[in-house]
Formats: structure tokens, C-alpha cells, sequence
């Protein structure tokens, strides 16, 4: 597997500091060998690792990590970030309906995506009613009825008469039918209408053209690309067809039941910038979900493991980066302007506790001074502290007006920051010595023993 490789490629690195042009490209080859695996198209993993490499050399030491897993993370980093880091809602019309209409090939599983999302939908409260605007394929339309009556939702469909038997010939009119079924919502007053469309097997001129008039027939608030995740190395053709033919405004990856490892969902967020919003993942009308950047990330990777690995690594540092402050404090060593920025730097780390704490009764002037912390402000301290002399650091005292002012000119703030800083600094200092003393952390409860 990709993490045996890796760890392979770094055995003789552990220890080094420094991550060396050789390490990093030793690594971006396993990792460009992992997403070919994955099926990510070729010219998008190039794109891909060149990005990653740069990144990498200006990357700085860590004490958390070795240099392959500083790689790694920063490729787990990127793959969320063009998976669309945050996931993206349908948008909902402002007046109603709100009028989604599917496009994608033959199989891709756009009316089975119907039924899923109108079912969710239905859960939600909405009231959505489907249309069948495929008319290409011989029972489609029954299909869809089959679909939507599981999901408990009605159907507009053609009359039954224009509903041919075993042809493959073109029955009626679907930019007709979606114009008509959309009236019907509006007349009805469903708020979501989920307009199914015609695949075909291959990217095809007609086909495009068809899903292109209907879409203008029906100005869709949400136009949804279904692709089938198993598509491997064919994504990003069918994609940049489906984006120059028909245009679409979020993508719905299918298929992920299967053992497919998502390179297509990279594929295709990356070549047309659109977002993954649903993953589908069987044929039951419940194996639908909202997409998950991290999770398929890891899945790209592969590396579920190391990824765990490098959280525990990181948490482990910050752990010991804490017992060392609490062992200087208690053996009563004063409290240093580098410790403070440390203990800062924690904070921010820890911006998840302010959740947390949220949570914990009684945790009183803690739980204050952490709700009020403002995570830009550790840059700001960060650079005040580090236009300080080493020996303004030892020994704050020293710091008259005019190394104030010299402070503050070289963090490229005022003079009243650097004081504020200074005061804080004192504030902190007092703390820690009061803790030394045995006094416990101010303003918490004993604990019981
Ligand atoms: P369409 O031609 O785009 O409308 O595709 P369909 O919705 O008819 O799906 C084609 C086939 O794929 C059907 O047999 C579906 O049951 C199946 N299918 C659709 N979505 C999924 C999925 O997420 N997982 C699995 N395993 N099968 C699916
Ligand atoms: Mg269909």
C-alpha cells in the first residue's frame, strides 16, 4: 500500500530536520503513483504534484512530525481543498419552485439521484414532484414512476400515449415535457421540482443539445452532473463535455458503493472548478449522502492510517509542549515572553475548545478568556515578540519608550499593541507564578479527587 511505500522511502529520514529537495520528490513520486492508482486523471495529478512540491520546499521544520508526514498532510491538505473544502447546500429558489434539473450519461444514475433526492427532500419538508424529460430510452419513463412512487412523490410524465414500447426512436418532446412539468409544480405548488433527463452512452452532439434547450426552457436554479464515480481516467472528458454542453452548477458522484477509490471526484472538481455536493452509494433510496471532502481525501489516499497517525503525532507534540511549560512553572521558573507566545500559539491550536468548554459547567474566568480569544490576535503577538532582542525577551523590564517605539516599528504596529501585549504578558506572568505557589489555575473549581 501507499503508506508501506512511504514509510519505505523515509525509513533513514526519521530524525532530519529538514525536508531535502530529494525528500520531497521521493515522496510526490509515491504519492503521484497513489492517485494514478486512484484513477485521477493524468494531467490533473501533474498539476497536482507540481503544486504539492512547491509547497512542500517552502515548507518549515516541524518538531511534530517527520519529513514524510509533512508531506502527506500537505497533500491531504490540498485534496480537501479542491474537493471544496466546506460543502455547499442546494440552492433553494427565492420564489418557487426551486427547479433542479439532472444531467449525465447513460447509467450514470441520474434517475435513480431522483428518487434519493426527493425522498431527502421530502424528509426535509419540502414538497418535491419529478419529471420525466427522458424520453430517449424505452421505459424510462416507468422507471422514473417506479422510483418516485418508492420515494412517495408524484410524477409528471408524458402522456402515456407518446410513451413508445421497445424503440429507441425519440418519442415526443422533452424540452416540452420539463417546460410543462415545471408549470405543473408551479400551478400545484410543489416548492422543488427534480426535472430527470436523457443519457446516452458516449458524449454525443444531439444528446448535449437536447440537455442544452431544456435547461433554457426551464432556467433550473441547480443544474446536478451525474457521474459515476467507477468512470476512472474518462471523468474529465465526460466532465469538460458536460460543462461546455449543457454548463452545471454542482456535481453528484455515484457509485461510491463500489470499490472505485474517487479519483474521478478529483478529476472533476478539479477540471471544472464545480462542487461535489451529493455522494450516492447503492441502489436503496437511502444510500445517499452530503458529499465529504476529508473523507474522500482519505479514500483517494488510501492512507486512512497515516493520516490518524500524523493527528496523533501532532497532538502528542502539543501535549508535551504543554508538560514542559507545567514543569518549568512548577519548579517556580519564571515565565518567559517565549513561553507566553507559546502557550498563545496553543490557544489558537485549541480553537476548537472554545466548543467545547462551551459544554463544561463552571469553568468561569477559563472558559471568558477563551470565549474572547481572537485567533488573528496570536499573529499580531507573534510579531511584536519577535522584534524583540533576546534579551528584551529574557527581561521584559528593559523595555523602555523608545524600544517600544523600535517594537512597534518592526512588528508594523502601534506602540499601544506593543504596551497592551506587555500588560498581558504581566497579567500571564502573574498567573503562572501564582500556580507555582500551588494556588491552582484562578477562578477554577478544586477538582475533586
Ligand atoms: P441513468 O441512466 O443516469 O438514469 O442511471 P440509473 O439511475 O438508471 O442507474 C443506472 C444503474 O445504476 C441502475 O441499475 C441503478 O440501480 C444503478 N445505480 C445508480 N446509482 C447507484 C449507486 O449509487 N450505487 C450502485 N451500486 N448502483 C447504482
Ligand atoms: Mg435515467
Amino acid at each position: 500500500s501507499l503508506s508501506d511505500r512511504l514509510t519505505a522511502t523515509f525509513k533513514n529520514l526519521r530524525g532530519r530536520g529538514r525536508l531535502s529537495e530529494a525528500d520531497i520528490d521521493a515522496t510526490v513520486r509515491e504519492i503521484r503513483r497513489a492517485l494514478l492508482d486512484a484513477d485521477v486523471a493524468v494531467p490533473v495529478v501533474r498539476e497536482f504534484a507540481a503544486a504539492v512540491r512547491e509547497r512542500a520546499l517552502g515548507v518549515e521544520v516541524s518538531g511534530a512530525l517527520n519529513p514524510a508526514q509533512q508531506v502527506v498532510k500537505i497533500v491531504n491538505e490540498e485534496l480537501v481543498e479542491i474537493l471544496g473544502g466546506a460543502t455547499r447546500t442546494l440552492q433553494l429558489a427565492k420564489v418557487p419552485p426551486t427547479v433542479i434539473m439532472l444531467a449525465g450519461l447513460q447509467g450514470a444514475g441520474k434517475t435513480t439521484l431522483a428518487g434519493k433526492l426527493a425522498h431527502a427532500l421530502k424528509q426535509q419538508g419540502h414538497t418535491p414532484v419529478l419529471v420525466a424529460a427522458d424520453l430517449q430510452r424505452p421505459n424510462a419513463v416507468t422507471q422514473l414512476s417506479v422510483v418516485a412512487e418508492r420515494a412517495g412523490v408524484p410524477v409528471f410524465a408524458p402522456h402515456p400515449g407518446n410513451q413508445g414500447a421497445e424503440t429507441d426512436a425519440v418519442i415526443g418532446d422533452p424540452v416540452g415535457v420539463a417546460r410543462d412539468g415545471v408549470a405543473y409544480a408551479r400551478e400545484k405548488q410543489h416548492d422543488v421540482v427534480i426535472v430527470d433527463t436523457a443519457g446516452r452512452l458516449g458524449v454525443d452532439a444531439v444528446l448535449m443539445q437536447q440537455a442544452s434547450d431544456i435547461r433554457s426552457a426551464i432556467s433550473p436554479d441547480e443544474v446536478l452532473f451525474v457521474i459515476d464515480a467507477m468512470i476512472g481516467q474518462d471523468a474529465v472528458n465526460t466532465a469538460t463535455a458536460f460543462l461546455e454542453g449543457v454548463d452545471f452548477t454542482g456535481v453528484v458522484l455515484s457509485k461510491l458503493d463500489g470499490d472505485a477509490r474517487g479519483g474521478a471526484a478529483l478529476s472533476v472538481a478539479k477540471v471544472t472548478g464545480r462542487p461535489i455536493m451529493f455522494a450516492s452509494t447503492g441502489e436503496k433510496l437511502t444510500d445517499f449522502e452530503v458529499f465529504h471532502p476529508d473523507r474522500m481525501a482519505g479514500r483517494i489516499l488510501d492512507m486512512g492510517d497515516v493520516l490518524t497517525l500524523i493527528e496523533q503525532a501532532e497532538r502528542a507534540f502539543d501535549a508535551e509542549q504543554a508538560e514542559k511549560m507545567a514543569a518549568k512553572v512548577a519548579q517556580g521558573k519564571d515565565f518567559t515572553l517565549a513561553d507566553f507566545l507559546v502557550q498563545m500559539q496553543q490557544m489558537k491550536k485549541m480553537g476548537s475548545m472554545k466548543k467545547m468548554l462551551g459544554m463544561l459547567p463552571g469553568m468561569g474566568q477559563m472558559r471568558e478568556a477563551i470565549e474572547s480569544f481572537d485567533e488573528r490576535e496570536v499573529d499580531r503577538i507573534e510579531a511584536i515578540i519577535h522584534s524583540m532582542t533576546p534579551g528584551e525577551r529574557e527581561n521584559p523590564k528593559i523595555i523602555n519608550g523608545s524600544r517600544r517605539a523600535r517594537i512597534a516599528r518592526g512588528a508594523g504596529t502601534t506602540t499601544t499593541a506593543v504596551n497592551q501585549l506587555l500588560e498581558r504578558f504581566d497579567g500571564a506572568q502573574k498567573m503562572m507564578r501564582q500556580m507555582s505557589r500551588g494556588g491552582g489555575m484562578p477562578g477554577m473549581p478544586p477538582m475533586p479527587g
